[in-house]
């Protein structure tokens, strides 16, 4: 007879072959596809260029139609018992239009906040939390009246649809404010006080529908060109300054009811204060060396708190890295299939482009010591 496993208390989790809606259709889809399946649950992919791609190729179906295609989005809602979403630029109108037909998780708070580079710093502050000093810019007046405000070394950033360093311009005392707010093309941006950090880290909680909050080992992280090109843990910084960066995404997560994943992006200081970079309500690309070096991967744990299941564990297995393929780097995978610590996922995209990821290298350094 097998033997008895006793049944947790909580959320009843959605049964066996149940099927998760996933909002994006890229690699980080594509994972928690991959992670989804062993749980027992299926994907529907839901993306304006789903066919073919990263997360459609390794899931059960996939609809390819706009984000504003409301018979599609029907369709995709009634085949579907959970709804989340894998890139954050998802329109909210479209997660408000799926909310009234299938449950979302996390719902439309945490994206409207994550969209906007404004919105995010300033909730952010509102939780008590540090952040660089920034200006919210809509016209080269408030451009030059920031620059007074802020000061120089800063860096203007468009507030929405910016990432991997992409619509951000360094801004110097003999920087010419109307050459750049016309190369920036945006009447919506944001300028930065530049952080002299030390280190760059980044956490992940997880939060379950009980509203139990799990957070994963503190990721050191190093950025190239604005893309993240390294990823290692433990991350080296003081228990203080982990206990800081746990609180930030504790705090974080609870107050935008967050059900699914967190990750915070921080900066931390010579002083060893940690300040909010980014956050982005879903996995995380400095979250991918978890596949092999933590008890629970973050794309179980996010598919895991989606569907209602327990949380799970999230002891650091070995000191371990994660290493970008972005663009030619791609031409070294088989070096990397050589390599015995090596642990390579590839995302399935047919053409390598400069400033493309294209896959990542985890690799256990060494067993856990201590
Ligand atoms: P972001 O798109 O805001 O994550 O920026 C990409 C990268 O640019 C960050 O990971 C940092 O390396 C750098 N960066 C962005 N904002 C700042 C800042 N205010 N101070 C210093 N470095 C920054």
């Amino acid at each position: 007879m097998a033997p008895r496993v006793p049944v947790p208390k909580g959320p009843t989790p959605l049964p066996a072959n149940a099927t998760i809606g996933i909002l994006g259709g890229g690699q980080l889809g594509r994972m928690t596809a991959l992670a989804a399946a062993p749980l027992g649950y299926r994907c529907h992919i839901y993306d304006p260029d789903a066919a073919g791609g990263p997360a459609a190729q390794v899931s059960d179906a996939a609809t390819s139609a706009a984000w504003d295609d409301w018979p599609a989005l029907d369709a995709f809602a009634a085949a579907v018992d959970v709804v989340t979403y894998e890139f954050e630029n998802v329109p909210v109108d479209t997660v408000d239009y799926l909310m009234k037909r299938v449950p979302v998780r996390p719902g439309p708070q945490a994206l409207d906040v994550a969209q906007h580079r404004v919105a995010e710093k300033t909730f952010a502050r509102d939780q008590g939390l540090e952040t660089a000093h920034f200006w919210g810019v809509t016209t080269l007046d408030e451009l030059i009246e920031g620059l007074a405000a802020v000061g120089v070394p800063s860096i203007l950033k468009t507030c929405r649809l910016g990432y991997d360093g992409k619509g951000q311009i360094r801004v110097d005392m003999d920087t010419s404010l109307s050459k750049i707010w016309e190369d920036l093309g945006t009447d919506d941006a944001i300028l930065e006080r530049m952080v002299p950090f030390t280190t760059e880290i980044s956490v992940i909680a997880a939060r379950g529908l009980d509203g139990t909050v799990v957070c994963f080992p503190i990721t050191e992280n190093a950025h190239e060109g604005g893309i993240l090109r390294r990823s290692t843990v433990p991350a080296q910084i003081p228990e203080a300054v982990a206990a800081a960066a746990r609180n930030v995404a504790e705090t974080l997560i609870a107050a935008l009811d967050i059900v699914g994943l967190l990750a915070v992006e921080l900066f931390v200081t010579e002083e060893g204060e940690v300040l909010v970079n980014e956050m982005a309500p879903r996995p995380h690309n400095s979250g991918h060396w978890t596949q092999n070096g933590c008890a629970t991967s973050q794309f179980e744990q996010f598919v895991r708190a989606v569907v209602g299941l327990p949380l799970g564990p999230t002891d650091l297995l070995s000191e371990t890295e994660m290493l970008n393929l972005i663009g030619d780097d791609i031409d070294a995978v088989p070096g990397h299939f050589a390599d015995p610590k090596a642990h390579v996922h590839l995302y399935g995209k047919a053409e390598a482009r400069p400033g493309r990821k294209m896959g990542h290298v985890n690799r256990r350094l060494s067993p856990r010591r201590g």
